[in-house]
């Protein structure tokens, strides 16, 4: 298949064929060679156009082809989401295309009880998918580290902003290791959106769909 060219890891190649995925969209075809290099991503991209699966794939077949144990209150890859709504579709997305890895996903959002989140980041998790808020909340309870993040994404950036999560976002920065891929993604690129995404950003290929 098409995305056999692309040298994913077989794990997933039979979990996008289980989900009737045959080829790749757009911004997959763009996205998903470079990050599987490891290259930071700045993408213009709405919802609907496959940019879940543009970050997911390339970060699971990371993980498929790095494995480590989990650590303690810790996590291999942070994505960030402004809504609970796609936090959970995010989280949805990974499981269905690792499905065959064995890989841990955790979706943390405001709302739901604190308690049982603490309770499910104690032994750590490979992929954490969360809305900003209640991620700090979890920091400063000592209930998480990001210390260990590999991979960031910063999904839906201008909404973030619109939803006035900046400060978040300064904090969640400051506390991520230097040493890691970002990505970043924005329906909209204003002035301010990409002097953001350049905080996170290191030389990041650029792509628009
Ligand atoms: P997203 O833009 O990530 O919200 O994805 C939009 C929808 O397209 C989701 O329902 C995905 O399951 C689906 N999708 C993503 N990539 C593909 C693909 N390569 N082939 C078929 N469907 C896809």
């Amino acid at each position: 298949s098409y995305f056999e060219q692309l040298g994913l890891a077989a794990p997933i190649l039979k979990a996008l064929n289980a989900a009737g995925y045959d080829k790749p969209t757009p911004i997959q075809e763009q996205a998903i060679p470079s990050l599987m290099q490891g290259r930071d991503l700045c993408g213009i991209a709405q919802t609907g156009t496959g940019k879940t699966a543009a970050f997911a794939l390339p970060s699971l077949h990371h993980f498929a082809t790095k494995p480590k144990p989990r650590q303690a209150k810790s996590c291999r890859m942070l994505v960030l989401s402004p809504t609970r709504e796609l936090a959970a579709q995010i989280a949805e997305s990974f499981r269905t295309y690792g499905k065959f890895l064995g890989l841990s996903v955790l979706c943390i959002f405001g709302g739901a009880p604190v308690f049982t989140q603490k309770k499910k980041l104690e032994g750590g998790v490979d992929i954490l998918v969360a809305t900003p808020g209640r991620l700090i909340d979890l920091i400063e309870q000592r209930a998480l580290t990001l210390k260990d993040v590999e991979i960031f994404v910063l999904d839906e950036a201008d909404q973030m902003m619109d939803m006035g999560f900046i400060h978040a976002l300064r904090q969640i920065d400051k506390l991520l290791p230097k040493k890691r891929q970002s990505l970043f993604f924005s329906a909209t690129m204003p002035k301010t959106i990409a002097e953001l995404g350049n905080k996170f950003l290191d030389n990041p290929i650029r792509v628009s769909v």
